[in-house]
């Protein structure tokens, strides 16, 4: 199905949503991004991801040339011109066309771009039997290197670890940062309960602030469930009562293997069912 594709103020089909080769989004990888769900046609936490898609862009001085306020306008449109109900929007923004050269100030224009399109989400089996994961060689990038933090259009770290995974058959896999910490896995963040307490790698190991692990954070202390943000081991993953992950696509999914090391009893545990469930609610609310 073709879709109306927005890009610089502008609805084109997707066929005539083009950038320039000159785009240093292209040639550099030099732009930002959102990933943003809607249930129901209403986008979920619409301006948490905005916030952060204008956060990520100053972090690289990138101006994008549209307030806050007109990029969410222009987000729920692309949702509802398409007539989307659950769906998946993603939201670039680029350096926009330049010369081969690296020097961004040569760069005119960034380019606003917002693809509202279906959902591929994760087999339904996974949610139920649980996933199976690998602790990739790749580190996370160092903070002082490229911050997690920053939602670039360079996801080549992620992408590296992403293929080690893929061929030990995981979809996902679980980045270490520079100190051997537990950072988060290619495109999820990652949960442990150990005897009841939520834990999860604070914002300094070097993740991107998740906007479901916010969300999961505030479901499980509104539950009564202990959350501490500490920095957590590989060991300290196999020793986990319950291990999951949580992710704009993925939603919370539980994780019940490791490495070949079993998780718990090998099954998903109640903690992540139970938290799975209530991000459920919440997003259908
Ligand atoms: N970490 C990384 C590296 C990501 O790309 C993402 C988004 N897919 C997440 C964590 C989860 O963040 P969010 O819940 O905001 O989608």
């Amino acid at each position: 199905m073709s879709r109306q594709v927005y890009i610089n103020g502008r609805f084109v089909p997707q066929e005539e949503a083009t950038v320039s080769v000159f785009d240093h989004g292209l040639l550099y990888g030099d732009g930002v991004f959102e990933g943003l769900r809607s249930y129901g046609g209403k986008v979920f936490r619409l301006e948490a991801h905005v916030r952060r898609l204008f956060e990520s862009a100053e972090a690289i001085s990138l101006e994008i040339p549209i307030s806050q306020t007109e990029m969410g306008k222009a987000i729920d449109l692309s949702v509802s011109k398409n007539g989307i109900d659950d769906g998946y929007i993603r939201a670039v923004v680029t350096r926009g066309a330049g010369t081969l050269g690296l020097d961004p100030n040569r760069c005119s224009n960034p380019q606003i771009i917002i693809i509202a399109d279906a959902i591929a989400l994760y087999p339904q089996e996974l949610y139920e039997q649980g996933l199976e994961i690998i602790t990739s060689s790749v580190i996370r990038n160092h903070p002082a290197a490229l911050s997690p933090r920053i939602k670039s259009l360079n996801y080549l770290n992620n992408i590296l670890a992403k293929i080690e995974g893929l061929e030990a058959g995981c979809i996902e896999a679980l980045m270490l940062n520079h100190k051997g910490e537990v950072a988060e896995c290619t495109g999820d963040n990652l949960f442990l309960v150990r005897n009841g307490v939520l834990l999860t790698p604070p914002s300094e190991a070097g993740i991107l602030e998740g906007i479901t692990r916010d969300a999961v954070i505030e479901l499980a202390r509104e539950a009564g469930i202990e959350v501490q943000e500490i920095a957590l081991s590989k060991q300290d993953v196999y020793e986990a009562d319950e291990c999951f992950l949580t992710g704009t696509a993925a939603e919370v999914i539980p994780v019940v293997k490791v490495d070949s090391c079993e998780i718990g009893t090998g099954k998903p545990g109640s903690v992540a069912l139970d938290l799975k469930e209530r991000f459920h609610r919440l997003t259908r609310a």
